[in-house]
């Protein structure tokens, strides 16, 4: 009797505790339903589809409890507003590419692609173990957003243009979409920037409201249909040698998750890191050649051009270092690991690449 009278009691007692806990579980994976903001139109599968993949990653890991909603640039957002949208609130997240935002601060430049910077490689290099996420983060604090490393696109392609362009007197007065810091960089050499998103490129080039466009390459550049309007296409994008998206969460938002879905978005966001590079460089070159076949006419900008646009960016960086004290720290920090980068790519990889590119390019 008293055995059973214990094994009785033990039983309730397992239950209450079952009773008492069972809230805590319901909260460590509550329903939370969010809104992502991106800034690229749902055509460009790669960079809009980044967003997607963290999106049903998220939902995956989580039996569908949380759940985020993936908006085109435009749809309730503007595709250059984002940063604004998730510092305010309007949505917890954001995808894009911070360079858009240079207008308020140049240093958002770094968390992106700075003219003549780092390849996609050293980007992640820098970002994850060279200090560059947590210098940026510093700057993010300041607008009540955490961001993360969300896609790249590996260096870019220079651009569509209706006429040749062969020196650096062939830039003055062309009216040219670019997006991010290289604009600056441009203006000292003539060119008219006009940063526009991604869905805004192909009407405005098609009106004559711009001479040239650049977006990212031949992938996405066929999909906007650049190619249509404009046949000289140059290379390379020197601006944007290997760009990173970022993924951005309003920082009173982020606070009320449970650590576990911190840790899944976390993860999610790498993944499309790495997902969105890994596409490009599988699809650019069947759609470069579907493209040169189309009439594309494909250039490398002279050296006259190139050299002239890297005198102008470094001049553009001291500047810009004279005056914002957020670029000074972030640039004296992102130099120095720069060089050693490509110290380190020019004793490898460079010589790897140089060697088995020049000899697949040979028959046999
Ligand atoms: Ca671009």
């Amino acid at each position: 009797m008293k055995r059973r009278t214990f094994l009785k009691s033990a039983a309730l007692g397992v239950a209450a505790a079952a009773t008492i806990s069972a809230p805590a579980v319901a909260q460590s994976a509550p329903e939370i339903k969010w809104r992502l903001a991106s800034s690229f139109p749902k055509t460009l599968d790669t960079i809009f589809g980044a967003a997607e993949v963290i999106s049903k990653r998220v939902a995956d890991a989580t039996d569908g409890k949380f759940q985020i909603r993936v908006f085109a640039g435009g749809e309730i957002v503007p595709g250059l507003q984002v940063l604004d949208a998730v510092q305010q609130g309007t949505v917890e997240m954001g995808h894009t590419a911070s360079y858009y935002y240079v207008g308020k601060d140049a240093t958002f430049a770094f968390d992106t692609a700075i003219p003549f910077g780092l390849n996609a490689r050293q980007q992640s290099a820098w970002m994850h173990h060279g200090g560059g996420l947590a210098l940026m983060r510093e700057l993010f604090k300041t607008y009540n957003v955490i961001q993360f490393p969300a896609g790249n696109t590996g260096a870019q392609m220079g651009g569509w243009f209706r006429k040749e362009i062969n020196s650096v007197a062939d830039l003055t007065g062309l009216k040219f979409r670019i997006g991010g810091f290289a604009g600056k960089v441009l203006t000292k050499l003539g060119v008219v920037p006009q940063q526009l998103a991604g869905g805004d490129i192909y009407p405005a080039l098609e009106k004559g409201t711009i001479d040239a466009a650049e977006w990212v390459g031949p992938y996405d550049d066929e999909r906007l249909g650049l190619n249509k309007i404009a046949k000289h296409y140059y290379y390379p994008g020197w601006w944007e040698g290997g760009p990173q998206l970022s993924c951005y969460v309003n920082l009173d938002q982020w606070a009320t998750l449970p650590k576990s879905y911190q840790a899944i978005l976390e993860a999610a966001c790498a993944e499309a890191n790495t997902w969105m590079v890994a596409k490009y460089d599988a699809q650019n070159m069947p759609a470069l050649r579907r493209l040169v076949a189309d009439g594309a006419v494909l250039k490398p900008f002279s050296k006259e051009i190139m050299e002239a646009c890297y005198a102008a960016a470094l001049e553009l960086y001291g500047e810009t270092a004279a005056a914002n004290a957020n670029f000074k720290k972030v640039y004296e920090a992102w130099k120095p690991f720069r060089d050693d980068a490509n110290l380190w790519f020019r004793v490898s990889e460079n010589t790897f690449d140089n060697f088995v590119l020049a000899r697949s390019a040979q028959k046999g």
